[in-house]
């Protein structure tokens, strides 16, 4: 998976490299899907969950520019294998899913795995953690319509937030966004498919 999903593409920041090289990604999927864990693309596993294709999870982490004194903030922990990768390297995260169930295995498998740096919620993610923030990085692992406005709020002055962005059942675009000294700058770095992001009430 390293060396031909990651560093024969554009994966060159040692610390994603490192967190993908630790994280026991089998650990995230279910037993019948073990043997697929580490291929090049995204797997389905359940309730409308999908963990994304290693490249795309290296991808998103790399961009963030993270560093350990870090306090990242994910929407959409699902499995839970985004948040071990950015545990693995940064001193905090916090991470918001809105399928309680979810967000309840998520939690108990990555204390099982010792990830105590890694603080889960269950609620809408569209909303961020205001009491948690404001964030230097901020990664959205579900497809939104609009750059949740919440999200902008809570990310840092030099903060980084990736978002994939687009219609639902469309291609999206993730994009880039960066907050220097307050002025929010957004660039579309990738064509991506994610599934939804969802409203508690819709
Ligand atoms: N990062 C995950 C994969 C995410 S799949 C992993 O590594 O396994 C997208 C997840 O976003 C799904 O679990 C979905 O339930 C969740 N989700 C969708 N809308 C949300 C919202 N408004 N707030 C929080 N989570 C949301």
């Amino acid at each position: 998976m390293i060396k031909k999903q990651l560093l024969a593409r554009d994966i060159r920041d040692p610390a994603t490299l490192n967190a993908m090289r630790i994280v026991p990604r089998h650990e995230f999927v279910p037993i019948n899907m073990q043997a697929y864990a580490y291929a090049d693309h995204p797997l389905s596993i359940g309730m409308g969950q999908t963990i994304s294709q290693p490249y795309i999870v290296a991808y998103m982490t790399q961009i963030l520019k993270l560093k350990n004194h870090h306090r990242v903030l994910e929407v959409g922990t699902g499995s839970g294998y985004q948040a071990a990768i950015l545990g693995q390297i940064v001193d905090s995260v916090y991470t918001v899913e809105i399928v309680e169930a979810l967000a309840f295995t998520a939690k108990n498998r990555l204390s099982a795995l010792g990830y105590n740096n890694i603080e889960v919620k269950s609620g809408d993610g569209y909303l961020g953690w205001p009491n948690k923030g404001p964030f230097d990085a901020i990664i959205v692992t579900a497809g939104a319509e609009e750059v949740p406005q919440p999200l902008l709020k809570q990310l840092k002055e030099g903060g980084r937030m990736i978002i994939p962005v687009g219609p639902h059942n469309g291609v999206r675009q993730l994009l880039l966004i960066t907050n220097k000294s307050g002025k929010i700058k957004t660039k579309a770095v990738m064509a991506v498919r994610f599934v939804p992001l969802t409203r508690k009430n819709n």
